[in-house]
């Protein structure tokens, strides 16, 4: 199958990416340009447009190639963060000019590298393996995800797709490309508990019901006893009060409802539900003094994940040690990303590039870390969908 340079050499094909400016949810083209490399590669592609749900319509990709079992998927995001203040960069943000050994621009790190990467080792790979290699990517990422990568995994598992394993392409690395690779994630769960008593003149507190000692007890609850300890590839749990308001702007009322917000960071031994209940139960210790105490739970949760650590995480291991001389470190850190979509299909591990300047003024990624990126991912797919 003839391939064009443009297309096997995963720096040109950064460069356009880079070149496009996809600020989400705004793809500038870069969808166009990456449809212009997966086709000649033998892969069908699909564009599908997600609007609805409260967020700005979100353009997506899907492109696979092959056939039947195994099933490797490829997940990743075109969008980038805007560039911010532009006189803080030496290089055009969108330029993708290349100097010192890196490519500068937005997306360098975060992520349009390890999807020209991707592409680029199933250039490599060809047709030649069995099975089926797939790619989800989404131009919503960065921005409310609502639209992107969770209706594109919604719309494959309907299209009849069953993956056996996926690979985000965020940064992974922490030192070296493959040093690191992301297995699992903390959930993440915002609630806010009100605290309702009655307003009224602070020279008459008979006559009213100040909440705000009663809030105090809410959050003294709240911190009085830990969630956890840890589990075997988490930290403990932990629960931060964000915000304490009453919104109080004289001196001589008192208010009538105080509410605190928080946040809290949970491994796999909780859930939203387990953690709901928890909170009925602390404050279920609280004296209320008349007043009332009510938890708002999240609509939207963002769950916590763990891939099993046999199977396909260590094939990936065992590849990435073959080719670094290390094997990967297993971790769960970090915030959340796209990954939380695709687990519930499958076991999904990130491997991608270290990460340093993302999101950054001068974002950039040194062209040997996107060769050796590269290096890592066609030996995978070779391993993976070897007969
Ligand atoms: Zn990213």
């Amino acid at each position: 199958m003839p391939v064009s340079i443009a297309v096997a050499d995963p720096i040109l094909l950064l460069k356009d990416l880079i070149r496009s400016p996809s600020v989400t949810p705004q793809t500038a083209g870069v969808l166009d340009v990456l449809e212009a490399a997966l086709t000649p590669l033998g892969f069908a592609v699909t564009r599908l447009r997600f609007e609805g749900d409260g967020s700005y319509p979100v353009d997506n990709l899907f492109a696979t190639r092959g056939s039947g079992a195994p099933h490797l998927l490829f997940a990743g995001h075109t969008d980038v963060v805007p560039p911010g203040d532009t006189a803080t960069w030496t290089h055009d943000p969108f330029a993708a000019d290349e100097a010192d050994g890196a490519i500068f621009g937005r997306g360098a790190a975060d992520m349009k590298s390890g999807i020209a990467a991707f592409v680029a080792a199933a250039a490599d790979a060809g047709n030649a393996g069995r099975g089926t290699l797939s790619l989800a990517i989404t131009n919503d990422e960065e921005a409310a995800a609502i639209n992107g990568t969770v209706k594109l995994m919604a719309w494959a598992a309907e299209q009849g797709h069953r993956f056996d394993f996926a690979i985000v392409g965020e940064p992974s690395s922490t030192a070296r490309v493959g040093d690191s690779i992301k297995i699992g994630r903390r959930g993440s769960f915002n609630a806010e508990i009100t605290v309702t008593g009655t307003q009224g003149h602070v020279a008459y507190p008979d006559k009213a019901n100040n909440p705000l000692p009663v809030a105090a007890a809410v959050v003294t609850a709240l911190n009085a006893e830990k969630l956890d300890a840890g589990t075997a590839h988490f930290p403990p749990s932990n629960l931060e009060v964000t915000s304490i308001d009453v919104g109080n702007e004289v001196t001589n009322v008192i208010p009538a409802t105080a509410r605190i917000r928080f946040n809290i960071r949970y491994n796999d031994r909780w859930s939203p539900e387990t953690l709901t209940a928890w909170l009925h139960e602390r404050i279920a210790h609280v004296e209320a003094r008349g007043t009332k105490i009510e938890l708002i739970a999240p609509r939207a949760h963002s769950r916590s994940f763990i891939s099993p650590i046999g199977g396909a995480v260590e094939k990936l291991s065992r590849v990435i040690e073959k080719q670094t001389g290390a094997r990967p470190e297993l971790s769960t850190g970090g915030g959340t990303s796209d990954a939380r979509f695709i687990a519930p299909y499958c076991p999904v591990a990130e491997l991608g590039l270290v990460g340093t300047t993302m999101h950054k003024a001068d974002e950039r990624v040194a062209v040997a870390d996107v060769l050796a990126l590269t290096a890592l991912y066609a030996a995978f797919i070779a391993d993976f969908l070897a007969p």
